[in-house]
């Protein structure tokens, strides 16, 4: 059956998203621009009319996941087509930016390949599709928010009690080792009035938790409502207002556009949660030069200091490479002793992947990849130690917990600490339902989740 031939509203779209916060949003935001095209959100692969693969290039393995996802596709596409059903392939996200027509030189069945920018097009594209294949990969004039609809309230209901909320993209930063400034562009702060008004929809609907996002999101620089240039604080304030928003988050951020407002925001905000993903990637002046990340180990020392003296109970996380090229073992030993200094509650880390078209793949002394691995299993190592300690410390105390979903057992709801922590609690006392931010004492701790005891079946707020 042709997708001329079936009724608005039969059809079905599959949509994964690999990688960052930004491309589960854009998915969550695809899905609600198909909705309007009569589209239903199915998670199996093999009943969906339309396949969306929102990819991620920050690794070559990334790639290499895509393009193999894309052969298992192509045979449900030809095994859908021997029952007379059409399939769609969609590429979309950094891969499809950065790759473009390639994609469908490697793979001849995607229909259409749609870039981060453009994704508000898809009803017209998949039109197009329809007689031709089709690429699109512009960063088009119109800014793509203006043609998102509203979240829908029953979507966002499914989705969850929290919610990403992108209010930047791109990123000005050109750090040697990443393809963002290429394939998401340069740095574009969302107006304010835009953001709250999605903002207030998502809290309508049931959201408690708003995490707001974007590539280097602290270099947030949107037009207020007062036509002036209002920075990240400012927004978090104001989000701040919103009732039903319990809770707000941001991520993620460069150590150079923490200025004392924000830092001060940890303080005087009690909505912002205590706990702040900083990546540095590396602990060696050397290699943080090198990499063009523009500050040294003891700034990013230094603003971790700040934040704490703002917020003691703050908690950090972060992202590290290891293997960059040049990386001595004296610069990786400053890394851990940077890892040491913080001891931060969760670890992000990776072995360099040189990536086309950043200015470090062409560098000599690529690190030898044996030593890469020794690297990344040591440094996990040492995180892991920290991570549980954290974790070890919260054993005896008292703290409050958004319920977020069913928890691993019947009868159990499991929520997230301030620092993001999953809490397993029994919730067959009842009263307590997900939303509720409710008080608890921890009892125990597992490799992944702590135990806690509800206080009381009463909400917080
Ligand atoms: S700041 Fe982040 S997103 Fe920007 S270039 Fe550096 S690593 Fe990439």
């Amino acid at each position: 059956m042709r997708d001329q031939d079936m009724d608005h509203g039969d059809r079905k779209v599959f949509i994964k998203s690999y990688g960052c916060q930004m491309n589960v949003y854009d998915g969550q935001r695809m899905a609600d621009v198909l909705a309007g095209q009569g589209y239903a959100e199915t998670t199996r692969q093999e009943e969906a009319d339309l396949v969306i693969l929102n990819t991620c290039h920050i690794r070559e393995k990334a790639v290499d996941k895509v393009y193999s996802e894309l052969g298992r596709v192509r045979e449900i596409k030809d095994a859908r087509a021997g029952e007379g059903k059409s399939t769609r392939i969609v590429v979309a996200g950094c891969v499809a930016q950065a790759e473009g027509a390639e994609i469908q030189r490697r793979q001849t069945a995607v229909d259409l390949v749609v870039g981060p920018q453009s994704y508000h097009r898809l009803p017209e594209l998949l039109e197009r599709s329809a007689r031709r294949r089709v690429v699109d990969t512009e960063f088009p004039v119109e800014d793509k928010f203006g043609f998102l609809p509203a979240p829908d309230r029953a979507r966002t209901l499914a989705r969850g009690v929290t919610a990403f909320l992108t209010v930047q993209e791109g990123c000005d930063k050109f750090c040697a080792f990443c393809v963002v400034p290429y394939t998401r562009g340069a740095e574009m702060s969302r107006p304010v009035a835009r953001i709250v008004a999605e903002a207030e929809a998502l809290a309508a609907a049931g959201v408690r938790e708003l995490t707001v996002i974007g590539q280097n999101v602290n270099a947030y620089h949107g037009e207020g409502p007062d036509g002036r240039v209002w920075p990240l604080w400012r927004l978090l304030a104001r989000l701040a207002e919103i009732p039903g928003v319990a809770r707000l988050r941001y991520t993620t951020s460069h150590p150079n556009d923490m200025d004392r407002e924000l830092i001060a925001a940890h303080r005087d905000l009690p909505q912002l949660m205590p706990y702040l993903h900083l990546p540095v990637q590396s602990g060696s002046d050397r290699v943080l030069a090198a990499m063009n990340r523009r500050h040294d180990a003891r700034a990013y020392l230094d603003i971790v200091a700040a934040v704490k003296a703002a917020r003691p109970d703050i908690a950090l996380s972060s992202d590290f490479i290891v293997g960059f090229p040049g990386e001595t073992d004296a610069d990786f030993e400053a890394t851990m002793d940077l890892i040491d200094a913080v001891r931060f509650a969760s670890v992000y880390s990776f072995k360099y992947s040189p990536r086309p078209g950043t200015p470090a793949a062409d560098a000599a002394a690529q690190v030898p990849e044996p030593v890469k691995t020794e690297r990344l299993l040591a440094l996990q190592a040492r995180v892991e130690e920290h991570r549980q300690a954290f974790n070890a410390a919260m054993v005896g105390r008292r703290t409050e917990i958004l319920l977020e979903r069913k928890g691993r057992h019947d009868g159990q709801l499991a929520g997230k600490t301030p620092w993001l922590q999953t809490v397993q609690v029994d919730a067959s006392a009842g009263g307590c339902r997900i939303g509720d931010i409710v008080p608890v004492d921890i009892v125990g701790q597992s490799t992944n989740s702590l135990f806690g005891r509800i206080d009381s079946v009463k909400a917080v707020a």
